[in-house]
């Protein structure tokens, strides 16, 4: 079995890296925003203190224009007159500086550290809070945006990425598996034709003993089945992809074609390589199935269950009802399946890639097909497996059908 391609690691390397660019630029991003609405909120703040800076001149150059107020000495000559002079009332001054400024406020006593003093110690200005507080509030309001449209950003960007990752590590993935299935085809086609070929040769070459000239005619046989086996698969599977697989469904009683099946596959396997069991329900089983493609499914099960345990196997076949459905559980006592692998195991073309599956020949199109055909009966096929060197399980739920009248 192939090694993921070297591409695997780089995809995920890029992947990292374009995550980590796209942080740091919404981190930075977040930081403009953050250092820009404080800067804003400082000039504005700026600007409000120069309109308490303005008020204060007002206010001012008011006085001092009553201060230098003097009589005219031309009205009354020789008359010397000391007079205080005349300032506005406080609470004019005061309605005057709101009107014009009403951001200011006229106080008694400083609020803030920097609040100015009246010219004549009367009052202080400050500035009043609402303003500030409305700027706060704008300035979090800025920082809120910015952050949950920069967290927005970031999903959005982060989804398509892992949307992007995924279907690229599919794509690899499937390109990895036909690689690795043109392999196991080839292989596949090749040993039977070699052992045929070798066969053909010592048959026409040799004169041989009547009991070997037969061993070696059910040797050939097998061969020629195996190779009839793939190539149907094949055919099979090519039809599957493009829709064109078509089954025949007519009401099958399960009990007496199951066994059938499966005592032929153990035969063909080696009578008793398989260890086989049959629990079937006493009861009659029916269901609506094309007895050549529900086969198929049967015999792949069985020959995995056969390819993936050693010697002395234990295959157990279950035939079952279940309310409107009818259980079909092949289970082996053999190398087991890990959690990790079961979602995939019914991919086209895949195979686990550990050392035992690579030492068994295989094209990883056989559960694939089991699925095609289970699910053109209307059913589902599922595999289980308690884990590695624990045995595995397929359970096939079909649709349960009325026993017909004329059976
Ligand atoms: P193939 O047997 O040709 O590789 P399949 O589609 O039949 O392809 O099976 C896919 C993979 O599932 C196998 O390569 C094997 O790793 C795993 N598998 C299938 N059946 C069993 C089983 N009974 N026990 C353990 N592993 C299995």
């Amino acid at each position: 079995m192939a090694t993921r391609p070297s591409t695997f690691p780089l995809q995920r390397i890029i992947f990292l890296a374009v995550s980590v660019v796209l942080c740091v630029q919404v981190g930075w991003w977040f930081n403009v925003q953050i250092r820009e609405s404080s800067r804003l909120m400082e000039a504005r703040i700026r600007a409000l203190r120069a309109t308490r800076a303005e008020a204060w001149q007002l206010d001012g150059l008011s006085l001092l224009s009553h201060l230098h107020t003097r009589p005219d000495p031309s009205s009354r000559t020789g008359v010397i007159e000391g007079r205080l002079p005349n300032l506005p009332d406080l609470e004019q001054r005061r309605k005057r500086i709101q009107g014009r400024y009403p951001h200011v406020a006229v106080v008694p006593a400083p609020i803030a550290l920097d609040d100015p003093a009246l010219l004549d110690g009367a009052a202080y200005l400050t500035l009043r809070p609402e303003p500030i507080l409305e700027l706060e509030n704008q300035r979090w309001h800025t920082v809120f945006r910015a952050v949950t449209e920069g967290a927005f950003m970031v999903v959005v960007v982060l989804s398509g990425l892992v949307l992007l990752y995924r279907k690229l590590s599919e794509e690899l993935d499937l390109r990895l598996r036909q690689r690795n299935f043109t392999s196991a085809v080839t292989h596949e086609l090749k040993t039977p034709i070699a052992s045929l070929k070798v066969w053909t040769e010592t048959l026409f070459t040799r004169t041989l003993p009547d009991d070997q000239r037969a061993r070696i005619r059910d040797l050939m046989e097998r061969d020629l089945e195996r190779l009839n086996e793939l190539v149907g698969n094949l055919l099979d599977v090519a039809r599957a992809e493009s829709g064109n697989l078509v089954i025949h469904p007519e009401p099958l009683e399960l009990e007496p074609w199951l066994r059938g099946v499966c005592e032929a596959m153990d035969h063909r396997l080696g009578a008793g390589a398989l260890g086989l069991r049959l629990e079937f329900s006493s009861e009659a089983i029916w269901t609506h199935a094309d007895p050549k493609a529900l086969g198929t499914v049967i015999e792949n099960l069985l020959s995995n269950a056969f390819k993936y345990a050693a010697d002395p196997r234990e295959t157990t076949v279950t035939l079952d009802g279940d309310g409107e459905d009818v259980l079909i559980v092949v289970s082996d006592l053999g190398h087991g399946l890990s959690a990790k692998d079961l979602p995939r195991l019914f991919h086209r073309f895949f195979r686990v890639g550990d050392e035992m599956t690579r030492q068994v020949a295989g094209t990883g199109l056989g559960l694939f097909l089991v699925k095609e055909i289970v699910i053109r009966h209307g059913g589902e096929v599922r595999a289980s497996s308690r884990g590695l060197g624990l045995g595995s399980a397929f359970t096939v739920r079909l649709p349960r059908l009325p026993r017909p009248a004329d059976a």
